[in-house]
Order: C-alpha cells, then sequence, then structure tokens
C-alpha cells in the first residue's frame, strides 16, 4: 500500500504538508463514510484509497456499507436513472420499498461518528438518525435535470443534512442548505494507475486472447446503458471501414448495479459477427483494468450521462488519447482538441477515434496535456485536501471558506 510520503514526488512536498496540518486540526474527529457497494464503480474505487490515507494522516476514518436486497437496488438504480434524467415514473411502492431499506439499516448501524459523510441516494435516508454530528450528502450523479418526483423525494432528506458536495457547476441545483464543489480524483500510486512492467500488460492482454498486432480502442465501463456500450460498437464499425484496428469493451459488475447482465447480453447480441471486438466481462481486478488502459492506443467513453467518469482521468494520467460523450463532469476533464476529444454521436465518436488513429503525433500531445491536466486537478491529494476542509468548515460557519 502506498503511503503518504510516496505522492511527494507526483506532487511535492508542500501539498503533503499542507495534508498533514489540515489532519492535525481534525485529530479527536471520527469521521464515517457510507454508501452503498464496496466494490464497483467509482464511490467505492475511491473510499478504498481514501480511508486509509486519512488513516494515516491520523484521521479517525472507517467506511460502512449499507445493506440491501434486490428489490432495494432494483429501485435505486431506477433512483440513479432517474436523477440522471430518464424519464418515467417511480411508483409509490417503490418509494415505499426504498424506505423500508433504510429503516433496516437505521435500526443496525451507529451513526454516532462526529462527521457522517453519506455518498448518493442510497443511503441518504440514514440521515434520521442525525443528533448533535454533523451530517454531508456527496452527490455523484449528474443532477442538472432530475426527474422531479424522486428529486422532490430525495430534498426532504437533503435539507437534513448541514452540507452537500457536487462534482461539476452545472450541477449545484437550489438546496435550502451549503452546497461545496468538488471534483472526485484518481489515486496514482494505486493498482489501478500505477507504471507497469511491459510483461504485465502482456500477460493481461494473453489471457484476453488479444494480439496487439493493430491499434486497439477500448472503453471498460460498468455495462449501463448510460455507459452506452452499444453505440461504441457501432462508432467501432464505422472506424473498422477505413482502419484496420481492434476493440476492447471491458467492465465488471457492481453489487448495487441489477442492469449489468440485460446490458451485457445486448452487448454481446450487437457484437456478434464484427470482426475484432472483444467483449470482457472482467473480475474486479485492477491491475489487469490498468493494463488493458496502458496497451490502449485510443480510449474511449461514450457516456450518455456521467456524473465524473474516473475511467477518463485513468486514461488520461497514462496519457492516453480520449474521446469521450461531451457530459456531466467529463468536460472537467477533457477540454476539447486539448486533452482529448468531445464527442455527441456515434458518427462523432467514430470521427474522433478515426482522427487519433490516423495522428500518431497529435494523439500523444492530447495524452501528454491529458497527464498534466489530472496532475493538476484529478489526484487524490487534491481530494483530500478539499475534504478536510469541507469537515473542518463544518465545525467554523462564520468563517466563509472557498473550495
Ligand atoms: N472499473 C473497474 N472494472 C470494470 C469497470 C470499471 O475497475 O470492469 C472501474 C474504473 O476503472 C473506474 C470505476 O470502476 O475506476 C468506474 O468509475 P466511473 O466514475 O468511471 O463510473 P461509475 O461506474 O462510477 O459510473
Amino acid at each position: 500500500m502506498p503511503k503518504i510520503d510516496d505522492y511527494i514526488p507526483i506532487v511535492g512536498q508542500s501539498v503533503i504538508d499542507d495534508l498533514r496540518l489540515l489532519a492535525d486540526h481534525l485529530k479527536g474527529k471520527r469521521i464515517q463514510h457510507i454508501n452503498s457497494t464496496a466494490v464497483g464503480g467509482g464511490v467505492a474505487e475511491i473510499l478504498n484509497r481514501m480511508v486509509p490515507l486519512l488513516k494515516e494522516l491520523g484521521v479517525n476514518t472507517h467506511w460502512d456499507v449499507i445493506k440491501g436486497g434486490e428489490k432495494f437496488y432494483d429501485v435505486t438504480k431506477k433512483f440513479h436513472n432517474a436523477l440522471h434524467g430518464k424519464e418515467g415514473d417511480v411508483s409509490n411502492e417503490e418509494l415505499a420499498t426504498f424506505l423500508e431499506n433504510g429503516e433496516r439499516n437505521l435500526k443496525e448501524m451507529d451513526l454516532s461518528a462526529d462527521i457522517v459523510f453519506v455518498h448518493d441516494p442510497q443511503p441518504i435516508t440514514l440521515v434520521k438518525k442525525k443528533k448533535e454530528n454533523k451530517w454531508i450528502w456527496r452527490c455523484h450523479v449528474d443532477v442538472s435535470r432530475p426527474n422531479p418526483k424522486v428529486w422532490e423525494f430525495l430534498g426532504k432528506f437533503i435539507a437534513q443534512y448541514d452540507a452537500s458536495v457536487f462534482s461539476a457547476p452545472g450541477f449545484s441545483p437550489q438546496l435550502s442548505i451549503p452546497q461545496f464543489l468538488i471534483a472526485p480524483s484518481i489515486d496514482p500510486l494505486s493498482d489501478k494507475n500505477k507504471e507497469l512492467p511491459p510483461e504485465t500488460i502482456e500477460a493481461v492482454l494473453r489471457k484476453y486472447n488479444i494480439v496487439k498486432d493493430k491499434p486497439i480502442v477500448t472503453q471498460i465501463s460498468r455495462f449501463d446503458y448510460l455507459k452506452d456500450p452499444v453505440g461504441v460498437i457501432e462508432a467501432f464499425k464505422q472506424v473498422r471501414k477505413y482502419i484496420d484496428c481492434q476493440l476492447i469493451l471491458a467492465g465488471g459488475t457492481a453489487s448495487d448495479d441489477p442492469e449489468g447482465q440485460k446490458v451485457l447480453d445486448e452487448v454481446m447480441e450487437k457484437a456478434k459477427g464484427v470482426p475484432d471486438v472483444h467483449v470482457l466481462l472482467m473480475p474486479h481486478n485492477d491491475i489487469e483494468v490498468n493494463a488493458l488502459q496502458c496497451a490502449s492506443d485510443v480510449i474511449v467513453q461514450k457516456s450518455i450521462k456521467e456524473g465524473f467518469g474516473l475511467t477518463i482521468s485513468e486514461a488520461l494520467w497514462k496519457s492516453k488519447p480520449v474521446v469521450a460523450g461531451n457530459v456531466g463532469g467529463i468536460p472537467l476533464q477533457v477540454t476539447h482538441k486539448y486533452s482529448g476529444l468531445l464527442c455527441h454521436s456515434v458518427d462523432g465518436c467514430a470521427f474522433a477515434i478515426k482522427q487519433l488513429l490516423n495522428s500518431p503525433a497529435y494523439a500523444k500531445k492530447l495524452g501528454e496535456n491529458g497527464r498534466e491536466h489530472v496532475r493538476n486537478n484529478f489526484l487524490l491529494t487534491r481530494h483530500l485536501k478539499e475534504y478536510m476542509l469541507l469537515f473542518l468548515s463544518l465545525y467554523h460557519k462564520e468563517d466563509v471558506v472557498y473550495l
């Protein structure tokens, strides 16, 4: 496990000194993170590295995961899609399922930490147990155009928190509680992002029967409609008319995402008979994801909605040229024609992939710019600093804190 001082060569001594200083001010406070899955998806990805580092800095931090059954996760996935603006009704029975599950967790969980940090809607109702302690609601979803019924329902709980956190300025809604704008981050030293020896990369390609005899275009994501894997295959088919290349569509599942299998089945159907498409259902394995990203010539994240899209920062950190949907938190990471290419459609995606495969020098420059952009904005150290400032600000409400 990397230690906090291991980050000095990447971000500089003063950044680490600041973290130690802030952590000192939090001595004696207990922080509890709560979300709905320990593995799979961006939230778990971040907490897996953030919690040990906060602990190492001396901040008394722990992470709990709520319990839920199939019915509950069906509802929360529906909420997730609805918050991203998907049309459709959420029934009163579904709302009741959500509340009942919350009650069960309320009975079982110790929520007495000084700061309870709740991630996303799944555990949002726990705030009913709020006492004198501070509660933060961290929204990782693009809520710029939420389904009004779901948003209103959640709003009653959000209002009980002391503060909220959103990832991008465009998501910021009208709320009665203070809002903070804090972008997510990646850990440059995690197994997902550290440098790998070429033998490791080759071994992973061999494991999945991929021969690097032609350029590799890759999208790595949960199999989710909002990640548009089918659109990626459509774009690839267009590219392949002109350039001999191969596509990797790799993804795993998340325990709180019940739609994965259905989307995977559709992807398999769509990929049938299309040469050079590798659809990989992967076990959760950070080294393998890292290796596939490193082996790629272009990385795609053709999302239709996206809170942030950690996969993009992961790719940029590896200096890879990226083609990504111009949605949600993605433009924070990709400035068009500077740190990647943005697209709005299958045709646009195909055009951008072709451009990058045809112009390696241009692609290289975008990747290099992207890496520096990530170094300056989306590394875990910046995220730790902003979270600790947020924690401290809860005890200094009279002071204005700008994050
Ligand atoms: N991921 C992974 N294995 C997979 C698919 C995704 O490890 O098969 C990781 C990916 O590398 C990233 C995270 O899961 O770190 C997904 O975060 P992102 O913000 O891109 O999307 P989310 O799943 O949270 O919508």
